[in-house]
C-alpha cells in the first residue's frame, strides 16, 4: 500500500523500535524527558519500577495518571502530532458543558420541578431560548451544546438570571415530559438518564404480532442486508457521557469494575458478590485500571487514557464493546444502568487510531509502556523458542507476552491463515483508514480463531488486523496456518523441530451439542458449526458462489 506521508520520529528510527535495544533507548529518552519536566515523577517512577507496591494504592493511581499525561506529551512530540493531539483534547472536552448542564439543570432541578408551576408550553419556552441563543451569540448549529452553554452562562450570575434559570428548568421538565419536548430533544445526551436495572427483563423484547407460535423478538430491530458492520458504537459525546457518569472510585479503592464487587468491602475473605442473574461479579479479569482511564479521558488525555488501558490490556482492540462486560457488571451502580465501560474503552482506542499515525501509537504502546510495573519494554532475545498452537485470543495474547519476555514464538493454527494483503509490514501506517475494510468485502484472514470465525456483523473485525499486524512485525515471530495439532503436528514433532516449549491454546473449537430433544435432527446446525461454515467458505459474501447446505427429510 502506498503511503505518501513520511514518518519522522523525533530522535529515533521506526525500525529500531521493534527491537529491545531501540526500545531501551526510547525508554531512556522518556525518562530524561520526565526528569526535565517533572523530576518528582521521574524519581517516583524509578521507585515504582523497583517495587510496584512502594506507596499506597491511591498514591500509585495518582502516579500512573500523571505519568500517563507525560506519556501523551512525549508520544505527541515523538510522532510530531502535537496539534492533532491538542485538537483531540479540545474535541473531547468540548462536550463538558452538556454534562455539567445535565448534572445541575436536569438531574438536580428539573426532576424536582412540578408541572403545576409551569405556565408556558414547551414550544413557547423553546422560542424564548432560541432567541436567547441568538442574542447571546451562541452558535445554534449544535443546539444541545448551545443550550448547555447558555445554562452555564446564566449560572455565572444566577441572581441576575434567576427568571431565565427558572424557565430553563421548566423547559427541561417539559423536554422530558411532553410529546413535543421529547420529539425536540430526541437523542440529546443531556436527557439520557440512567434507568433502574430489572434483572428479570435485561433485554427489552416484544411479542411478534399475530405470530402463530407466540414468539418474541428484540425491541429494537436493526435492519441489515449482507454482512457489513451493523453496530457503529457510541459517538464521542455518548461515550464521554459515560465517562462523566463514572464516579472514579479508585480514590477509595471502590473501583469494583477492576477489582470485583466484594460481598463486604471490609472483609474480602467473604468473596465476591453474585448478582440476581447468577453472575459472580469478578470485575475485569485483567484488572484494567478503568477508573484511572476514565479520569484521563475526562481531562482530555486521549493517548494517556489509551496508555492506561494498555498497561494491563495490550490486546484491547479485541476487548471492549461487544466482546466482554465483566467490568460493567461489577460497576458500583448495581441498581441502575452501570457505566458502559466497554464502549468507553473502545472509544478511547478509536480516538487514538483516528489520529495521524494512530495505528503506530497503538502498536508502540504494545511494546513499550512506562505505566507497566513489568514488561514496560521488550526484553532481549533469550534464545528459547516457543510453539503456540492456536491463534485465537488466548494464543495471540500468549504470543505477545512471550515476545515481551524475550522468547521467539511460532504461532500455528489448524485453519488457514492468510497473509496481510496489500500492506508493507515494514512501513509505518499513517491512517487507520488504510487498514479498514467493509466487513462484507474483507478477506477472512483466519487470524483470531473465535474472534474471526465466531462473530459476524456486530463487532468490527478490522480490530483483529491491528493485533495481527502488531505480531507480524515482531522480528521473533512467525505464523503458519493449516497445521492441525494431533494430526499434522504432534507433541514429539515440536521437540524434533527444535522448540523448547509448547503451549496449547486450542480450546474454543469444541462442538457443543444443545441439551434439547432433536438438537442434531436433519436440518439443524449448531451455532459454531454454522458460523464456521459461513466464514470459511465465504458464503456470507455477495460475490461468493459458496452456499450453506440446508438439509431436510
Ligand atoms: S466504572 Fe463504575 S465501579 Fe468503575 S470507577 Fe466508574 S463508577 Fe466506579
Amino acid at each position: 500500500m502506498n503511503n505518501s506521508y513520511q514518518l519522522k520520529l523525533k530522535g529515533h528510527y521506526f525500525q529500531e523500535l521493534f527491537r529491545s535495544s531501540g526500545l531501551v533507548k526510547l525508554d531512556q529518552d522518556f525518562l530524561n524527558y520526565l526528569k526535565t519536566q517533572r523530576p518528582d515523577l521521574h524519581t517516583h517512577l524509578l521507585f515504582y519500577r523497583q517495587n510496584p507496591k512502594y506507596a499506597n494504592e491511591e498514591q500509585i493511581s495518582q502516579l500512573l495518571i500523571e505519568v500517563a499525561q507525560m506519556i501523551e506529551a512525549f508520544i505527541s512530540q515523538l510522532f510530531g502530532i502535537e496539534q492533532a493531539s491538542l485538537n483531540l483534547q479540545m474535541q473531547t472536552l468540548s462536550h463538558n458543558p452538556i454534562f455539567a448542564f445535565k448534572a445541575y439543570y436536569v438531574m438536580r432541578l428539573a426532576r424536582r420541578q412540578s408541572l403545576k408551576n409551569i405556565q408556558m408550553s414547551f414550544n413557547e419556552l423553546n422560542q424564548i431560548f432560541k432567541e436567547e441563543l441568538s442574542s447571546n451569540g451562541l452558535d445554534n448549529h449544535d443546539l444541545e451544546l448551545a443550550i448547555s452553554q447558555l445554562g452555564q452562562f446564566y449560572l455565572q450570575a444566577p441572581e441576575k438570571h434567576q427568571i431565565k434559570i427558572e424557565q430553563l428548568v421548566q423547559w427541561c421538565y417539559l423536554a422530558m415530559n411532553s410529546s413535543e419536548g421529547r420529539d425536540f430533544v430526541k437523542n440529546w445526551q443531556m436527557f439520557k438518564l440512567p434507568k433502574p436495572l430489572n434483572f428479570k427483563n435485561l433485554v427489552p423484547f416484544r411479542i411478534v404480532p399475530e405470530d402463530p407460535y407466540g414468539r418474541y423478538q428484540g425491541a429494537d430491530l436493526v435492519p441489515r442486508e449482507g454482512f457489513d458492520l451493523t453496530d457503529s458504537r457510541m459517538n464521542q459525546r455518548q461515550a464521554m457521557d459515560e465517562v462523566a457518569y463514572c464516579v472514579y472510585c479508585h480514590k477509595n479503592q471502590g473501583d469494583f469494575c477492576s477489582r470485583g464487587f466484594p460481598v463486604k468491602k471490609n472483609d474480602l475473605k467473604q468473596g465476591l458478590k453474585i448478582n440476581p442473574a447468577g453472575d459472580t461479579l469478578t470485575g475485569c479479569p485483567l484488572e484494567e485500571r478503568i477508573s484511572e482511564m476514565h479520569v484521563l479521558k475526562r481531562d482530555g488525555f486521549g493517548i494517556g487514557a489509551l496508555a492506561m488501558v494498555m498497561r494491563d490490556n495490550p490486546m484491547c482492540p479485541v476487548t471492549g464493546h461487544r466482546i466482554c462486560n465483566d467490568c460493567m457488571k461489577a460497576c458500583i451502580y448495581q441498581k441502575q444502568d452501570p457505566v458502559n465501560i466497554p464502549q468507553t474503552e473502545t472509544r478511547i482506542l478509536t480516538d487514538v487510531l483516528d489520529l495521524p499515525w494512530g495505528v503506530e501509537i497503538y502498536d508502540l504502546l504494545t511494546r513499550w509502556n512506562p505505566l507497566r510495573p513489568e514488561q514496560w519494554l521488550i526484553k532481549p532475545y533469550n534464545g528459547l523458542k516457543v510453539l503456540v498452537m492456536g491463534m485465537g485470543p488466548s494464543g495471540f495474547s500468549l504470543a505477545h507476552h512471550l515476545l515481551m519476555e524475550g522468547f521467539s514464538v511460532v504461532g500455528m493454527d489448524g485453519l488457514k491463515i492468510e497473509p496481510l494483503a496489500n500492506l508493507d509490514l515494514q512501513q509505518p501506517v499513517y491512517s487507520y483508514q488504510q487498514l479498514k475494510e467493509n466487513l462484507s468485502d474483507r478477506l477472512i484472514t483466519g487470524f483470531g480463531g473465535v474472534a474471526e470465525y465466531g462473530i459476524t456483523v456486530r463487532w468490527d473485525k478490522n480490530f483483529l488486523k491491528l493485533i495481527y499486524l502488531s505480531l507480524l512485525r515482531r522480528p521473533y515471530f512467525q505464523i503458519f496456518g493449516c497445521v492441525r495439532f494431533g494430526g499434522t503436528l504432534e507433541v514429539e514433532d515440536a521437540w524434533a523441530l527444535g522448540f523448547d516449549h509448547l503451549a496449547l491454546a486450542v480450546g474454543a473449537g469444541l462442538p457443543k451439542e444443545l441439551n434439547i430433544p432433536n438438537s442434531l435432527a436433519p436440518g439443524m446446525r449448531q451455532a459454531n458449526d454454522f458460523l464456521m461454515s459461513l466464514q470459511l467458505t465465504g458464503a456470507g459474501k455477495a460475490t461468493s458462489l459458496a452456499n450453506l447446505q440446508v438439509r431436510w427429510s
